[in-house]
């Protein structure tokens, strides 16, 4: 007799995506000649990189010809591409061998994979508001009780609002696994090294270990922020990083990502190098690779054109950013992020839940954002708007709101 995995019933419903959905079709449906303008995705936009296309371009042929055609590669990744990315950890001034790099589908398979290799009964913190990833994976698994008022028992959640700076404190119960998000998904924050630092000692002192997702970070244009958490002394016995070819790059529909797992890694019941393999063996039973032909894309990205345009494209999102902060700025909202990261957080004007100013955008000026507390309780109050658009499409909806919206 086949049973459910009963934890799946504790997941409170997908209620935020499909939530925007009714609300805009309900909308349309009584406003038909409406435009709507969509600042709410997380998703890309522009073309990829020409080097990028060159190099996917190339291993295609390269796959048609038998002398050249290859199979199954490593389930870790190819060689070069984790030379690569080892590579760009050295120019951070962090030492991570290619070895303890794995090449991925992408981060967010890796956020919720990478829990199998820790036992059920870990207490897990996440920032509120957060990423959905880290809180669904983790309530499956079974390291969660019931939700009330989206709130899972036996979870920490750690409030990250304007009163810190959205980074959040340590937490008073000890913790085991934490995860962390900079530039952050929704809020915008960046951390800063002595914030990272103070969760480093944490999880040393605590032997917890820190899922650090750095998805966002090629979006850090000031360069005392730090891009991994590498860059903070101790981090690689205690940290995993995550990290994307989608927002940096426009993978988002390509695929591709990876997961640092340090060799020295250490955790309560086992010594320095056990995770690593048991990540290894995670990957080399459930997992065959990425793609041969997107790890060249991927490649190509970090060659010295590939580099240059891919800065241009998030210079590109961030210019959006900066419009979009500026006009919510010259109505007078008070607004977060925008500025190393690609969404801007606003605080609702009036004390406007964010639901009821998620109706007011659309109502007033057919703008679709996302509400803050679809991320979590502490998202309340609080707004998402993306930078991620055509620049023309983000030009009409700023238009829109500086000429529409009635604080
Ligand atoms: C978009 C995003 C990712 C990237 O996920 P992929 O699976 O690599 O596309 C990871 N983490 C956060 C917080 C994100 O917003």
């Amino acid at each position: 007799m086949a049973t459910i995995n009963s934890n799946y019933d504790k997941l409170s419903a997908g209620y935020l995506f499909p939530e925007i959905a009714r609300r805009t079709k309900e909308f349309l449906a009584n406003n038909s000649d409406a435009k709507i303008m969509r600042l709410g995705i997380g998703d890309t936009t522009e073309a990829l990189p020409n080097s990028v296309i060159e190099s996917i371009k190339k291993r295609v042929e390269q796959l048609g010809n038998t002398n050249s055609y290859s199979g199954y590669g490593s389930s870790e990744g190819e060689a070069e591409l984790r030379n690569a990315i080892a590579n760009s950890y050295a120019k951070l001034g962090a030492n991570i061998a290619a070895e303890d790099i794995f090449v991925s589908d992408g981060a967010k398979g890796d956020s919720a994979n990478i829990q199998s290799v820790f036992g059920v009964d870990n207490i897990v913190a996440v920032q509120d508001p957060a990423y959905p990833v880290y809180v669904d994976s983790n309530v499956i698994a079974g390291r969660t009780g019931k939700a009330t008022d989206g709130n899972y028992a036996g979870l920490v959640y750690m409030p990250c609002t304007a009163e810190n700076n959205f980074f959040p404190t340590l937490p008073d119960s000890k913790v085991d696994i934490i995860y962390l998000c900079s530039p952050n998904n929704p809020t915008g924050a960046v951390a800063n090294k002595e914030q990272l630092k103070t969760f480093v000692n944490y999880a040393l002192k605590n032997k917890a270990v820190i899922i650090f997702d750095a998805a966002y970070a090629a979006f850090i244009k000031d360069d005392n922020l730090p891009k991994s958490i590498y860059e903070i002394e101790g981090a690689k016995k205690c940290a995993i990083e995550i990290n994307s070819f989608s927002k940096t790059a426009g993978f988002t529909g390509v695929r591709l990502g990876w997961c640092v797992v340090p060799k020295d890694l250490e955790v309560e019941n086992a010594e320095a190098g056990k995770i690593h393999g048991l990540w290894t063996r995670r990957q080399n039973t459930f997992f065959n690779g990425a793609s041969n032909i997107v790890q060249s894309g991927g490649l190509a990205v970090f060659s010295e054109q590939g580099q240059k345009e891919v800065s241009e494209l998030v210079n590109y999102y961030m210019e959006n950013a900066r419009l979009i902060k500026e006009c919510l700025n010259a109505k007078g909202l008070k607004t977060y992020g925008g500025e190393n990261a690609p969404y801007v957080w606003l605080q609702t004007s009036n004390n406007l839940t964010s639901w009821e100013f998620f109706d007011k955008l659309l109502n007033e000026c057919h703008v679709v954002g996302t509400p803050g507390a679809g991320f979590g309780p502490s998202g309340e109050g609080y707004f998402r708007l993306s930078s991620f658009g055509h620049r023309e499409d983000v030009i009409c909806a700023i238009e829109s709101i500086n000429k529409n919206l009635n604080i």
